[in-house]
């Protein structure tokens, strides 16, 4: 692959024409909702009458069915497994390059359908129309992205040379593995997590998030149209509660590679750790989970560059990021300054059903976020003092008033727990090294972001903000695979960095070999194997 990796450009809906292309895709994609989806186990669509199925609906308008999914028992996910592993030996034989055109295919596949992804994910999730082409366009990144590291890693590693010796090293498959995927970026994490086990040579078991099950069984059929073998790649629905144990306790998977909640998160770690009857191997738990990032603002700060980063960070889809700014730790010199460019940005949001162009925050995804968010706005409430609460139509559609908090103390419970919604906490800090502790001072660390001037400032946080993804001048939220390699620190995650020049080592295990050489020659076969292994 000689060509240079670039990241898929945004689309400018501002043009007449490009707005008037998405509401039609939207009305098209709209006019097949409701449809059934299979279970796909081993390259066969599985779909029973006596099976028990569930809904995923659109949470700006929740009568409205989006897909329909089978609610799968942990037989099917036996049976996906072990159609997984009966593939496995073939798959991780194949060629590489045929694995890394399957990626591009699949991208390709994707670009066709852009607009029709897109305007899935605005009605499955309730994305706004930009956040919602940014994911279609993330997923092509990371497809594209890792193609080229798989094309890298493919070859054989350089080693130091010894006389009388051929020595090589090279990389090969784990075996299967299950993806687990949220559903605040549905096919870009989950595009990301199985595409990366796939190009390494590993079959896999998917298990969407409920709620946004159908943009992951079209990410499914474009993975299978880009060219990856049906049963290399098994597809499974229903409550992570009723069948996680069941993919994640099975002796045949080699590893998880998941992305959600803390709680989630760590209840995997545990059952994973367990060696069950007759498994050879530990898991490997590759484990994303949430986050309570904050924006720290100096004196020295562009303010209304500030405002406007701190208002994106927060609020963008929502606050449903795990890099969402949630918390804007700022100097108290500047705090009340700040605080009103801050609001007067926030009066600007436009509430509403993200099908709509002009709307700039959509519905949270479900009636539990829903309650759970406006509980933490109660405790709030309680906590520290209400700076701002903003409109919301009057829908059935789970909408929340984007809501601003200032006087945090850092301890409170808004200051420390991951809301996922569109709240934001203002606390107020000293000086630099005050907001830094402050901004360390949560169990996560996962993005952060400096508004400074000063340059010592800026060489501080570099050192001392303990966040996988900092973030200087700018927003906290955005990472461009391939550019801002994405993850995070302590109770993020296990610090792997999806989009980054290492993230496929964890789906791949080096194989070293030494061979004594015989009146100077190899027996063996010449280092291009490792192109095809
Ligand atoms: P979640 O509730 O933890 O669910 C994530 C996935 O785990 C879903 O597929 C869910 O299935 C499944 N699951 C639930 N219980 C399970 C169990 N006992 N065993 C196995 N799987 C189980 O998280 P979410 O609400 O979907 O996503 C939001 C969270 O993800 C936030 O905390 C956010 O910060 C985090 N996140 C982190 C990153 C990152 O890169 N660090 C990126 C995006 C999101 P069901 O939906 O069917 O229950």
């Amino acid at each position: 692959m000689s060509e240079l990796f670039r990241n898929e450009p945004s689309l400018d809906f501002s043009t007449a024409s490009r707005a008037d292309a998405m509401r039609k895709s939207i009305e098209h994609v709209r006019s097949r909702l409701g449809a059934s989806y299979p279970l796909v186990i081993g390259g066969h669509h599985v779909v029973s009458a006596a099976t028990a199925t569930f809904s995923s609906i659109n949470p700006a308008r929740p009568d409205e069915v989006i897909g329909v999914h089978i609610t799968a028992t942990p037989e099917h996910v036996s049976q996906a497994i072990d159609g997984a592993a009966a593939a496995f030996p073939e798959w991780s034989r194949t060629p590489v390059q045929q694995r890394i055109d399957c990626l591009l295919k699949t991208a390709d596949v994707i670009q066709r359908r852009r607009a029709e992804f897109t305007a899935m994910l605005i009605l499955e999730v309730g994305k706004p129309w930009t956040e919602a082409d940014g994911e279609v366009a993330e997923a092509m990144d990371l497809l594209r992205w890792y193609a080229h590291q798989m094309d890298r890693l493919a070859s054989s590693q350089h080693l130091t040379p010894i006389a009388g010796e051929d020595a090589e090293y090279f990389y090969v498959a784990l075996g299967v593995g299950a993806i687990i995927s949220p559903w605040n970026f549905p096919l870009a994490i989950t595009t990301g997590m199985t595409s990366a086990a796939l190009v390494a040579g590993n079959c896999v078991v998917v298990k969407p998030a409920s709620n946004s099950a159908t943009t992951v069984a079209w990410l499914v059929d474009a993975l299978h149209e880009g060219g990856v073998p049906g049963p290399v790649l098994s597809y499974v629905t229903g409550s992570g509660s009723a069948i996680g144990d069941a993919l994640v306790e099975d002796r045949q998977v080699r590893f998880i590679a998941f992305t959600g909640s803390r709680e989630v998160g760590i209840r995997i770690h545990e059952r994973a750790a367990v060696v069950g009857p007759g498994q050879i191997w530990l898991k490997r738990a590759l484990l994303e989970m949430g986050g309570k990032n904050a924006v720290v603002v100096d004196e020295t700060a562009d303010l209304d560059a500030a405002a406007l980063g701190i208002v994106q960070s927060a609020f963008s889809y929502q606050g449903q990021k795990c890099s969402a700014g949630s918390r804007a730790v700022v100097v108290e010199s500047i705090q009340v300054s700040l605080l009103e460019k801050v609001v007067a940005l926030a009066l600007e949001l436009n509430v509403g059903d993200p099908a709509d162009r002009e709307t700039s925050i959509g519905p949270v995804i479900d009636a539990n976020a829903y309650a759970k968010i406006n509980d933490y706005i109660r405790k709030g409430a309680l906590e520290a003092h209400l700076a701002y609460s903003g409109d919301i139509p009057q829908s059935d559609g789970y909408f929340i008033r984007p809501t601003i908090f200032s006087a945090v103390p850092p301890g409170s419970t808004i200051a420390q727990e991951e809301i996922f919604g569109p709240v934001l906490a203002v606390i107020p800090a000293q000086d630099l090294a005050d907001a830094l502790s402050i901004a360390n001072g949560t169990p996560f660390g996962l993005t952060g972001a400096l508004y400074s001037r000063n340059p010592d400032a800026v060489a501080d946080a570099r050192s001392r903000f303990h966040v996988g993804n900092l973030y200087i001048n700018r927003e906290s939220t955005g990472a461009l695979m391939g550019v801002h390699p994405f993850g995070g620190f302590n109770m993020s995650g296990t610090d792997s960095k999806a989009g980054g020049p290492d993230y496929l080592l964890f789906f791949m295990q080096g194989k070293s070999v030494g061979e004594r050489l015989i009146d100077g020659q190899r027996v063996g076969a010449s280092l291009a194997h490792a192109r095809t292994h």
